[in-house]
């Protein structure tokens, strides 16, 4: 029987509840595919330096290397709880960073997508998303402003300061739009790239490796969008998007805009694939705000798992029965508590419900 091990690491806030359903939905492919997923769970994020001592521990990272793929539930801390942590072991700088340091993840890719049935979620106007909304981000993920050196102390007259650092060469950037171009191939052919040149010389770069790429690209039709334009864009016109690609921090939030254009951020899966190993996670937060009230939608983490099947594993039949299982859900009138019900018609489904529901459709 083929197997393939995955670890699971269950985050804080809402993490451990997505990942009990994403591994619902992993058993239940198994079922059906023959193929057997070998889960071992580690500790990662807050709650693992407050067990271990350690945001991203020692064993943890032994489990990860051994491992063919990471399945990972969200992390982090509410800013107070934040502040009870060393600067350097809060789970974002302590954990996810060099977690994507470590399997050097460089492309992220973020589903905004929303069928035509579904545009009742969505807070725009439905004039503008007839057809529904269907967009890859794909956004950078080792380097930047996030990956640069940082310093901080007192000037001369005593004032407190920071100074962090962009940075980013050619290959790196090579490395990205290219993943862009290839994806945009397999899509309806058409890329913006999001830059700032206007001001930062790291868009400048980013422009001229764009000019010479697209020159092996003829086929794909390419745009140039300035990233505050790109902003307004989604929101008032996201059709015109295919494939959007770009660096960092602008991915990091023009991603939670996609989010927010569909109706919830519980709606965003996301890859981070690298060339040897990838991690897939919901693309937003632990969303300590709701956590432990099983009200959270656990879409974002059981797409996430079907983007692992076709990704790491190459199951790309069994992630396709995924996401149609999730569509039949709401297609059955079922919702969770976060997405819009503008005609007050929808049943407000617990995040478990939402799991065993897709198990259902999956099975039949
Ligand atoms: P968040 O993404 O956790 O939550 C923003 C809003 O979206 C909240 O109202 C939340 O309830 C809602 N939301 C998020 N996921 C949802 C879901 N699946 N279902 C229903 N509603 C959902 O952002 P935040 O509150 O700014 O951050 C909380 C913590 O998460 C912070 O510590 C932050 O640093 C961390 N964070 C981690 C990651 C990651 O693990 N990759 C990403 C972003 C933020």
């Amino acid at each position: 029987m083929p197997k393939h091990t995955i670890a699971v690491l269950e985050g804080d806030g809402i993490g451990p509840e997505l990942i009990r359903e994403a591994v619902k939905v992993l058993r239940a492919i198994e079922s059906r595919s023959g193929v057997h997923f070998d889960l071992q769970y580690a500790p990662f994020g807050g709650r693992a330096y407050f067990d271990t001592g350690a945001s991203f521990p020692e064993e943890t990272k032994a489990v990860c290397d051994a491992c063919d793929a990471i399945l990972k539930g969200p992390i982090g801390l509410s800013l107070e709880d934040s502040r009870k942590i060393p600067v350097e072991e809060q789970p974002e700088r302590g954990a996810l960073l060099p977690l994507r340091q470590r399997y050097h993840t460089y492309a992220n890719f973020r589903p905004v997508y929303l069928p035509p049935e579904l545009i009742h979620f969505s807070p725009l106007r439905p004039d503008r998303i007839q057809g529904g909304i269907d967009i890859i981000m794909i956004r950078e993920l080792v380097g930047g402003l996030y990956f640069g050196e940082k310093e901080h102390g007192e000037t001369q007259e005593g004032l407190r300061y920071v100074k962090e650092t962009l940075e980013y060469d050619e290959s790196e950037i090579r490395n990205i739009v290219q993943v862009a171009f290839e994806e945009a191939r397999k899509r309806r052919s058409i890329l913006h790239s999001v830059h700032k040149s206007n001001v930062l010389m790291s868009s400048v770069l980013w422009n001229d490796i764009v000019f010479e790429l697209a020159q092996h690209y003829p086929d794909v039709q390419l745009k140039h969008i300035i990233v505050d334009a790109a902003a307004a864009a989604l929101v008032l016109n996201p059709q015109q998007f295919d494939v959007m690609v770009m660096e960092n921090m602008f991915g990091d939030i023009l991603s939670d805009l996609g989010g927010g254009i569909l109706g919830s951020l519980g709606l965003m899966p996301s890859a981070c694939v690298g060339i040897q190993k990838s991690y897939y996670e919901p693309s937003h937060g632990s969303a300590p705000d709701i956590a432990g009230k099983g009200i959270a939608n656990p879409y974002s983490m059981i797409g996430s798992v079907a983007l692992m099947l076709e990704k790491s594993f190459g199951m790309e039949e069994e992630s396709r029965q995924i996401w149609n299982a999730m569509r039949q859900v709401f297609g059955a009138g079922f919702t969770t508590s976060d997405l819009r019900d503008p005609e007050g018609k929808l049943k407000i489904i617990s995040t478990s419900d939402f799991g065993d529901r897709v198990v259902s459709a999956l099975q039949s």
